[in-house]
């Protein structure tokens, strides 16, 4: 028996003897550690803001009861830990319906230039007060077609270009790229390929591997001062794989970061 797996063993006596059955439950038991890693997370994350929200309220009614300056700012910083927990939840919500259809795979007909374009046209306006400005280069015309779900590709897009403005913004440029190539190995097939690009800080490449895990973050004061959740790149994980298509990220640090999203071309 492999030592580093986890056993369950029945043994049941029969006239002949006795039957010693052994299962493999490892993975049930990876399975089961990693809900309750997931209840923990969303709990701890959960209960940040809270604490914070409860502290003001009790401030609120006490010592600041009479001062309208200190008033505003509580209620300020309350509303903006009130968003994060909205954020939070709709953000567990996406996430739990892409999981759940992962399977499914999703066949309406979707213009993902058209797409790609009213994203960054949604973002500008958060880019431009920060002097970040974000440009397009697009290979292929605006009517290219995927198979997909409309939503949660705007979802993916939104959370890449989103996170390209908020950490890369000291690059003062995010760069959108899209092309189409007639062979992709891994898809077998033809392929759009939309290259999300920033040139901030980027991150050391020991990250990657976990960077689509829930809750994980590289930096977390940093991520939390940007109202980050940890469970962006997560859920482009599985869009992407609801999608049939791929998710591949790159970073060189001190010269941005490079999050690329392959999906199926229709012929
Ligand atoms: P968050 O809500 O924290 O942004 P994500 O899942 O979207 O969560 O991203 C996970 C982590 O990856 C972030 O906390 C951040 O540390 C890192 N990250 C994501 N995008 C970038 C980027 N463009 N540049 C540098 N770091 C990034």
């Amino acid at each position: 028996l492999d030592r580093d797996r986890t056993w369950s063993v029945l043994a049941a006596p029969l006239p002949e003897g006795i039957l010693v059955s052994f299962e493999d439950v490892s993975e049930l038991e990876q399975a089961g550690q990693a809900r309750r890693d997931f209840v923990a997370n969303v709990s701890h994350e959960l209960k940040t803001p809270l604490t914070a929200m409860l502290g003001f309220i009790e401030t609120l009614r006490g010592a600041a009861r009479d001062d309208a300056t200190a008033r505003e700012r509580f209620l300020g910083i309350m509303q903006r830990e009130a968003e994060r927990m909205n954020r939070l939840v709709n953000d567990l919500l996406s996430l739990s319906r892409v999981e759940s259809d992962e399977r499914m795979r999703p066949t309406a007909e979707i213009r993902l230039g058209d797409l790609v374009q009213s994203v960054i046209a949604s973002l500008r306006p958060v880019a431009e007060p920060l002097g970040v400005t974000i440009d397009i280069d697009c290979s292929v015309d605006s009517q290219t077609i995927v198979r997909g779900d409309a939503d949660q590709l705007t979802q993916v897009f939104f959370n890449l270009i989103d996170n390209a403005v908020k950490y890369g913004r000291d690059g003062k440029r995010v760069q959108v790229h899209m092309e189409r190539v007639s062979r992709d190995s891994s898809l077998r097939g033809p392929a759009y390929h939309v290259t999300v690009q920033d040139f901030g800080p980027g991150f050391d490449p020991i990250h990657i591997p976990r960077l689509t895990e829930r809750f994980y973050r590289v930096d977390s004061h940093r991520s939390r001062e940007m109202g980050g959740t940890g469970l962006g790149l997560a859920i482009v994980k599985h869009i992407v794989n609801r999608h049939r298509g791929r998710f591949r990220i790159e970073s060189t640090p001190g010269n941005g970061a490079c999050f690329t999203v392959s999906l199926p071309a229709v012929a």
